[in-house]
């Protein structure tokens, strides 16, 4: 922050996009203004009583107050932890305690859940002090601090950090991950780990200081942080800052900032086909549209470079690894639809259940290790440990396979694996199977215990009201999974549903679909 300024104090960093105002241009922050207010911060955070390596939260939705106190915390040499806002009461108290936070910034939407929460705690005795304090995502002053609370009995856990770690002053962020399979784990992140993703994402998608970004996705994931915050940091190009994705002022908001890049997931990417035509709008400037977080419909895929005529670079990543791990390549030549691409600053390959190195298009667990890998989680030395083979690569959690020319490709979780009369069936290629019809809007499968082959299939269908006249038609549905996928692979049942299950990223939480009790 400090070098950016002194090189190029009045170029903009952060330009605010306030929603329901798209006449008016939001607040512009320099790097200049950058670097004074994190100084300020770095004060406050002092005065208040805040010391290296104790966890500031931040609990807002995305705007330039919100990356501000973000950045602040870590240019503080403080622990910068970005709340979920979706997250449910429950998660909420368990990542506030778990997280040890000594200071959470949060605005008017978001102030009375964590007071519930950090009471009900206190009740309990499990949790030190924390303050408190309120200010809004795009506010322009930065907000007063009260004192931070003594550091109580309970404490830091100064020494699971430090394990964790290894040297916890080199930490800058503690981000929970989705959550997808389980109860979120906090994955510590330090200077290097960041800073070697932005570098190498700046690199990979060929970022300059001409570069604008569109911020539409959350600063409380890996990926809105990282690629579209961090990034641009370290290039020196500009974020626009809206509050919240919106289908309807997408589009608007690239055309009139002159955005070069945008950053979506999948989920994203289906609303925008959904949505209205861009038409009249001047998109010139816009290069390249980045996909990451989940599985991208090849189908989708096609359509969305069709219709807005913006190649998309699918890559993957996860909050353990600051983001990307894959990404296909800058060249659309090269780029390769359904696959991750390929090894993205650091090195990739696919083992068997024994470690073995698999062959090209064998499946198997995904393993990686580079600058960008997490040296732990926070406070779970099991998880940390399991997370790890005995030579230090980390395990995705990821099926996969290689093609002959070295890209990956993800099939699924190994934890999400459908093993049908001892086959193994991802879920993805229900999902797909099923995303081909024209009355499917959302689609997703998942393996349920069956007596005589040990797991059956069960999909949850989304249908899209407009295909249909009246009730979807499920027999229509299985004709067309048996001519897409086979006997075998076709779903037992099929399940109409409103909406799936789907974490902050966008991806389905195949956990939570339970099918309806019979009658
Ligand atoms: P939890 O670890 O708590 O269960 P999570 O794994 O969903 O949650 P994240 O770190 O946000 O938490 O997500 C990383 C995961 O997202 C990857 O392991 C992978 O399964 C999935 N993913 C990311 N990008 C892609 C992609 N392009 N294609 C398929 N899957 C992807
Ligand atoms: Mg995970």
């Amino acid at each position: 922050i400090d070098a950016r300024a002194a090189q190029y104090p009045d170029k903009p960093f952060l330009l605010a996009a306030p929603e329901g105002d798209e006449a008016a241009a939001g607040a512009v922050i320099t790097f200049a203004m950058l670097r004074e207010r994190c100084r300020a911060l770095e004060r406050h955070f002092r005065t208040a009583g805040l010391r290296p390596g104790d966890v500031v939260s931040v609990f807002m939705g995305n705007g330039t107050q919100t990356a501000v106190l973000l950045l602040g915390a870590m240019y503080s040499g403080l622990i910068a932890h970005p709340l979920n806002l979706l997250c449910q009461a429950s998660q909420l108290r368990y990542i506030v305690e778990h997280s040890d936070t000594r200071m959470i910034f949060a605005c008017d939407e978001t102030i009375d859940a964590l007071a519930a929460v950090r009471s009900e705690l206190h009740e309990q005795g499990t949790m030190r002090e924390v303050a408190l304090v309120r200010t809004a995502p795009d506010a322009t002053e930065l907000p007063v601090l009260a004192d931070a609370p003594e550091a109580a009995s309970v404490g830091t856990d100064d020494e699971a950090l430090m394990s964790a770690s290894g040297d916890a002053k080199d930490i800058a962020l503690l981000m929970y991950t989705s959550g997808t399979t389980g109860a979120p784990k906090g994955v510590l992140l330090s200077h290097h780990n960041l800073l070697a993703n932005a570098r190498n994402i700046s690199i990979e998608h060929r970022l300059g200081a001409e570069d604008r970004v569109l911020a539409s996705l959350p600063l409380y994931h890996i990926n809105g942080l990282v690629v579209t915050l961090i990034t641009p940091l370290y290039h020196v190009g500009s974020v626009v800052m809206v509050p919240r994705f919106s289908a309807r002022t997408f589009w608007r908001d690239v055309a009139r900032f002159g955005c070069t890049w945008i950053n979506v997931v999948p989920t994203i990417i289906a609303y925008l086909l959904n949505g209205d035509e861009p038409g009249g709008l001047d998109l010139s400037a816009l290069k390249f549209c980045r996909s990451a977080s989940a599985a991208l419909p090849g189908d989708h895929h096609r359509a969305f470079e069709a219709r807005f005529g913006i190649g998309i670079i699918e890559t993957m990543g996860m909050t353990e690894t600051a983001a990307p791990m894959f990404s296909n390549p800058y060249d659309p030549a090269r780029r390769r639809i359904g696959s991750i691409g390929l090894p993205s600053g650091g090195e990739a390959k696919v083992i068997d259940l024994e470690g073995r190195a698999c062959a090209p298009h064998h499946l198997g667990e995904i393993v990686l290790r580079g600058d960008q890998v997490m040296r732990g989680y926070y406070k779970r030395p099991e998880e940390t440990e399991k997370a790890f083979t005995a030579d230090g690569w980390l395990r995705t959690g990821d099926l996969g396979y290689q093609d002959d020319d070295g890209y990956f490709y993800i099939n699924g979780r190994s934890k999400e694996l459908i093993i049908k009369g001892g086959e193994n069936i991802a879920p993805r290629e229900i999902d797909e199977a099923l995303l081909r019809h024209p009355g499917v809007l959302d689609a997703a499968a998942v393996g349920v215990p069956d007596p005589a082959y040990g797991q059956e299939i069960v999909a949850f269908v989304v249908p899209r009201e407009s295909h249909w006249a009246g009730t979807p038609n499920v027999k229509e549905l299985y004709a067309h999974c048996l001519r897409e996928l086979g006997r075998y692979k076709t779903p037992k049942e099929i399940h109409f549903v409103k909406e799936l299950p789907r974490g902050p990223s966008g991806k389905v939480q195949r956990l939570k679909l339970v099918a309806p009790a019979p009658g």
